[in-house]
Parts: structure tokens; sequence; C-alpha cells
């Protein structure tokens, strides 16, 4: 595989760079967004990127920037992505690992899909303890089945930036338009009802254990995301507080 795996620019990334030169600081974020398909991780993660200024690295962002440019990663995950199956760890693992050794990432992240299994949460534990950066939380997002497939029915992407919104929840201001750069937002393949149901199935087998993981490392935070985002965002940051990070 070539280097093709996303960058500071990539569909979903906050765009900002956190450049240091020293090693990480206390309050640094490195945070794993988990939780179903379609419960909110984006969302959230979005907020938070924002205000922390740290990136966001989406691993669905990136692998839907590789199918739309064609690269040589994009073939080769299509049809897992449009099946709504896992992507194979080997290829995901590969391109995470050199997505998290880039210059952005040093001064935190927040990871939103990945790890999906506990094979991959191993590969990023790998990973992090070579750069002397471990995880500071995961933060799971809990919401019954029923609210996430009303979540992705109406969810609306935008194809160039990655931003989502609802229909009902969070509309755009101009009918089916981004409101960041204006793009007609999309009904994602995999977001139709087929899909979804195979997409929490493969949840619950492959990425429900996840949580497990890190539950045994003591790092497992969760939330209840049955609430409009600012309430959830606001029950994230009440959960966190034990991190430096999340004092206010
Ligand atoms: P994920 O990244 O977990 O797949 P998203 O952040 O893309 O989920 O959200 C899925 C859909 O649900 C989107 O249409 C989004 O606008 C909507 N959504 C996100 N959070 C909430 C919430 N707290 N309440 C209602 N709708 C939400
Ligand atoms: P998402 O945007 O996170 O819902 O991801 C969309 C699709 O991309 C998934 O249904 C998978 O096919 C693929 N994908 C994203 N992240 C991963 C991952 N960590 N491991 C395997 N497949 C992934």
């Amino acid at each position: 595989m070539g280097t093709d795996f996303g960058s500071a620019s990539e569909p979903g990334g906050s765009g900002r760079r956190a450049t240091r030169s020293l090693g990480p600081a206390a309050g640094d974020v490195r945070l794993v967004l988990l939780g179903p398909p379609g419960v909110g991780k984006g969302t959230q993660g979005r907020m938070l990127a924002d205000e922390k200024g740290i990136p966001v690295l989406s691993t669905g962002d990136i692998l839907r920037a590789a199918v739309r440019e064609g690269t040589p990663l994009g073939r080769r995950t299509q049809r897992f992505m449009r099946a709504g199956e896992l992507v194979p760890d080997g290829l995901i693992d590969e391109m995470m690992s050199a997505r998290l050794r880039q210059e952005d990432v040093r001064g935190g992240f927040i990871l939103d899909g990945y790890p999906r299994t506990r094979g991959q949460a191993e590969a990023l534990s790998g990973v992090l303890a070579g750069l002397d950066e471990p995880l500071t939380a995961a933060l799971l997002l809990e919401v019954s089945d029923d609210e996430v497939v009303r979540r992705l029915s109406g969810r609306r992407s935008c194809p160039a930036c990655g931003r989502v919104y609802h229909v009902e929840h969070q509309p755009p201001r101009n009918d089916q338009q981004c409101d960041a750069d204006g793009h007609a937002l999309i009904h994602r393949d995999d977001d139709r009802p087929e899909t979804v149901h195979n997409r929490l199935e493969v949840y619950r087998r492959d990425t429900a254990p996840v949580a497990g993981y890190y539950r045994e490392r003591g790092l497992l935070v969760t939330v209840d995301a049955g609430a409009p985002p600012d309430e959830v965002r606001e029950r994230t940051w009440a959960a966190l507080a034990r991190e430096p990070a999340f004092r206010r």
C-alpha cells in the first residue's frame, strides 16, 4: 500500500495544526470514541476537536475520500464499506499507524471509528506505546438501536468536508447544502435500512468487545447519548472531568 492514508486536510479533520517540539503535555487529549454507527461519534468528535484545537481522525472519512479519489486503498476497501462489513484489520492498522505518526497529531487527537476490533485496539496500543503517547480515555456513547436507526436514516453528509446533518434534529441552513462549503449533501449508501442492520450486527459482534478491552485497562468512560447534541457534550465533559484537559 502507498501512503494514501489521508492527512491534516482530510475530510472530517479540523485542519488545524498543533505542532510542538517537546513531548506530550499533561493536558493533552488522546481520545478514542466508541459506540454503534449513528450514535453521534462524529458530531461529538467535531465539537470536542473544535474546543480543543486538535484533529479528529475518522477512518470512515479517510476511507470514503480514498474511494472517491480511486486510490489503491479505496479500490481495495470499497466493497467492504458498501456491504457494511469491516475492512480487514491489516489495511486499517497500516493506514492508521502512518496517520498517527504525522506531525499534526502530536498535540493530541480524537479517533472516530478506530479501533473497531480487539486486534485493532492492540495494534493501536502498540503504535502509541512506541510514540510514548498513551490514550487518555476511551469514550463509549450509548443509545438504543431504534434511536440509531432514526439517526442514520435521517443523516445527511457533506461528501467534501465530512460534516453531518440530520433532516429533523440538525438540518442545514439551506436545503440540502453544507453550511460550511455549499456542497450538495448526500444520503450515504450504507445508511440505508438494509445495510444499517448489518452494520449493527457487525458492531455487536466485532466492535462492542473493544469497550471491554479499555474497561480492563481502566480507560473506559460511558455516556448516555440519548439527548440533544449539546446535552451529550455537557455529559461528556462531566464524565471526563478526571482528565486535566477536561477541567473547566
Ligand atoms: P456516528 O459518527 O456515530 O456514526 P454521527 O455523528 O454521524 O454518528 O450522527 C448520526 C446522525 O445522528 C447524524 O444525522 C447526526 O446529525 C445525528 N445526531 C448526532 N447526535 C445526535 C443527538 N445527540 N441527537 C439527535 N441526533 C443526533
Ligand atoms: P463509519 O463512517 O465510521 O461508519 O465507517 C464506514 C465504513 O468504513 C464501515 O462500515 C467499514 O466498512 C469501514 N471502516 C471504518 N473504520 C473502520 C475500521 N476501524 N475497521 C474496519 N472497517 C472500517
